[in-house]
């Protein structure tokens, strides 16, 4: 159901907001009316469009889940950090920002974009600044840029409501996602701790609980604590030297297999090994002769 908090309106997404949707936001300013990541569910956004004005659509950044309704809009209303933009240009660009190399894979993945997220290359947009107050018209939103989980992925507040727009920080208890080639874990708990400093009353969220009523509370550790508990298992696994596939097999991310199984094996690889070169750019692990193991800190003998 959509809830409307004086001129910003949540539209809860298809699926509960679950992957391949999220939820969106509609913004009625006096001047400039927008709608931010069309991608909750066909109906929702055909009827927006039929009965309210829509001036500009907005993105929180580059991911599927979050444009999958983006060509019921005309070209040339699309804003975006101009750090996302380029994958939305060309999809090989697209499929190599997510770092899937293998040809199969590929092919699968072009399906997919074009027939379940509508996918068609822009070639034009009007880029959101870091930290701008754009005024839509008796309605202030802030550009706040929260990279990490993409390089230009941006958080919208809203001053004078007091409302944060936290896009793919989700606060689930599945943890974070940094697992593209462009993502950073050292980003997504910098963006995590500015996002939890700024002083809102209400928080929108991309995926499953979408609106917080009141402040998230022990959420945003739980969900921060996720990247060091991930971090732990791996440490804890390579207590003797391991082949990548061998740390891939442990389903140490996910815990066990899930289906669909290519999709969560790439996902498994994909955050697994940025937790691996995490830990041997900090010079945690090594690796030797094809295998990753744990550098033991030697403690000085006092
Ligand atoms: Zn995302």
């Amino acid at each position: 159901m959509d809830i409307q908090l004086g001129k910003i309106r949540f539209i809860r997404g298809d699926n509960g907001g679950k992957y391949p949707f999220s939820h969106s936001v509609y913004l009625e300013g006096d001047n400039t009316c927008v709608v931010i990541d069309p991608s909750c569910g066909l109906q929702q956004l055909t009827e927006l469009k039929e009965k309210k004005k829509v001036d500009q659509v907005w993105l929180s950044h580059w991911h599927e889940d979050h444009m999958g309704f983006l060509n019921l809009f005309d070209k040339g209303t699309l804003r975006i950090a101009e750090r996302d933009f380029l994958p939305l240009t060309d999809l090989e660009i697209f499929l190599d920002w997510y770092g899937i190399k293998e040809e199969q894979l590929r092919e699968l993945w072009k399906n997919v974009m074009l027939n379940n997220f509508n996918y068609q290359p822009q070639n034009t947009a009007w880029f959101l600044q870091d930290d701008e107050v754009i005024d839509l018209g008796s309605l202030r939103v802030q550009v706040i840029p929260t990279p990490g989980h993409t390089p230009g992925h941006l958080s919208f507040f809203f001053p004078d409501e007091e409302i944060l727009f936290l896009g793919d920080y989700d606060l689930t208890s599945f943890g974070p996602w940094y697992g593209d080639v462009y993502s950073s874990i050292e980003q997504t708990i910098e963006s995590i701790h500015r996002l939890k400093n700024i002083p809102a009353r209400r928080w929108i969220a991309s995926h499953n609980a979408g609106l917080f009523e009141k402040n998230p509370g022990s959420l945003w550790n739980d969900y921060e604590n996720v990247i060091y508990q991930r971090e732990e298992r791996i440490l804890n696994f390579l207590d003797k030297p391991k082949t990548l596939e061998q740390i891939l097999s442990a389903w140490l991310i996910y815990g066990r297999p899930r289906e669909p199984k290519e999709f969560f094996e790439f996902n498994e690889r994909a955050l697994a090994g940025k937790h691996l070169d995490y830990l041997e750019r900090h010079r945690k692990i090594a690796l030797n002769q094809g295998r990753y193991t744990r550098v033991e800190i030697l403690k000085p003998i006092k």
